[in-house]
């Protein structure tokens, strides 16, 4: 970080602070998850379009120097399969902020020490099912192995602790909660449940199908003594085990949303800017990144986007509307 740089808070009109950044890095990936991609036919954005890697510090440079964020993670799309990631992580982490990664895993064996050797401070790893026909089914690749080895690859290349994101849907694999318990116990890394989200792709989502967090820490509960850990600005309800030194997790976005407390905002591979993951608006930044424009037109396209930031996603509500775009689009 710049210290000697004065910074100015990014408050949105419900008086939070705006501190933490997700960049996707590319709408491209390699799996074809069920509620995130259709099997075929996906159309990729020609490379032109998207923000390069001096593009992107540029802007994440402004977002830690004025505005003081002391979080960005880099996401996609599988963020990859974006050649030289490693090359942008050394970037962004030399600004003096964490840089923390959201991946599938399945190329993570090739990367993970490059990427720790690049600074990478957290990383994420997401993982529906333990079971090999069910993952085939759910990501439509049979790479649940691969998966298995780049979570050991992020653990032997010091990246802990490493997270395990498991998005649960009833009656899909919500028989596998205590499974992914043991797992995490077993390999120390940190599962968190996730509630199912209403994004646009396919036909998966209907109130039914989210397993409510609550239901799932009762069933842990049943089977593990659970401590729960104070809870800071983050999403997640988080317990650690009486016997063990994993944690576990749960990001209850449906049924206890946290926008309250929400910091976050997104940058989408080509480089529109988003206020929320549901928001219907976005802030064209490439343009202005493209534009020839200094730092302060930047500032001020921030300033005025993050002015629009509404006061929460309204799920479950009738004047909730599905965003057009899927999470691979807009950056999960
Ligand atoms: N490809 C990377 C991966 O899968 O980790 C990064 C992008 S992916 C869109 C980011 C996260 O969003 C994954 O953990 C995925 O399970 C989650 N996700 C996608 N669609 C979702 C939905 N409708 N509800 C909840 N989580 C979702
Ligand atoms: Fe790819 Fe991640 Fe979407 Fe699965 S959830 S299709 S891995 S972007």
């Amino acid at each position: 970080m710049n210290p000697a740089a004065e910074k100015h808070d990014l408050i949105d009109p419900y008086g939070r602070v705006v501190r933490d950044l997700r960049i996707s890095v590319t709408d491209r990936c390699n799996f074809r998850c069920q509620y995130c991609m259709p099997a075929e036919g996906m159309k990729w954005l020609p490379r032109s379009e998207l923000l390069t890697f001096e593009e992107i510090e540029r802007f994440a440079r402004v977002c830690v120097d004025h505005f003081g964020f002391d979080g960005i993670r880099l996401t996609g799309g599988e963020p990859l399969v974006r050649a030289h990631l490693p090359k942008l992580v050394e970037r962004l982490s030399s600004l003096g902020v964490n840089v923390a990664l959201t991946t599938n895993g399945a190329t993570l064996r090739l990367h993970a020490q490059s990427l720790a050797d690049a600074g990478l401070s957290r990383i994420n790893i997401s993982l529906d099912s333990l079971q090999r026909e069910r993952f085939l089914e759910l990501t439509r690749r049979d790479e649940l192995d691969r998966v298995l080895d780049g979570i050991d690859a992020a653990l032997e290349a010091g990246l802990a602790p490493v997270k395990i994101n498991a998005v649960m849907m009833r009656g899909i694999n919500d028989d596998e909660i205590l499974d992914f318990a043991r797992f995490g116990r077993e390999r120390n890394v940190f599962v968190r449940f996730i509630e199912f989200m209403p994004l646009e792709a396919g036909d998966v989502w209907n109130d039914k199908v989210v397993v409510p967090a609550d239901e799932i820490i009762e069933t842990l509960q049943a089977e593990f003594d659970l401590e729960p850990i104070v809870r800071g600005s983050e999403p997640a309800e988080r317990w650690k085990y009486s016997d063990n030194s994993a944690e576990i997790g749960v990001i209850a976005s449906v049924t206890k949303p946290f926008c309250a407390t929400c910091d976050r905002v997104r940058l989408t591979a080509e480089g529109q800017f988003r206020t929320c993951l549901f928001a219907i608006d976005e802030f064209d930044m490439r343009a202005v990144l493209r534009g020839e424009l200094n730092d302060t037109a930047l500032i001020e396209e921030i300033e005025r986007a993050v002015g629009t930031k509404w006061a929460g996603h309204s799920i479950g509500q009738v004047n909730f509307i599905r965003p057009k775009r899927t999470m691979s689009q807009i950056g999960g």
